[in-house]
């Protein structure tokens, strides 16, 4: 397990945005690390909620933890 420096900006591969905190790995190879929002996406993705429901989950999410966006 690499170790992290949670406070230092990453692109994520994924989506291309810049974030800070805690990366989640994709679930594609288990390796790349990704924004917390395409790991949200991903896990909502494979049990088949629709890009419109990630977006408003998502949405949810940065309303209720501010500190994760
Ligand atoms: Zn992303």
């Amino acid at each position: 397990m690499k170790e992290v420096n949670e406070s230092r900006p990453a692109v994520c591969p994924r989506c291309g945005k810049t974030y800070y905190g805690r990366p989640a790995v994709s679930r594609e190879d288990n390796t790349t690390l990704i924004c917390p929002d395409c790991g949200t996406r991903e896990a909502l993705e494979s049990i088949g909620v629709s890009i419109e429901e990630q977006n408003s989950i998502i949405e949810t999410i940065h309303r209720h933890a501010p500190r994760l966006r």
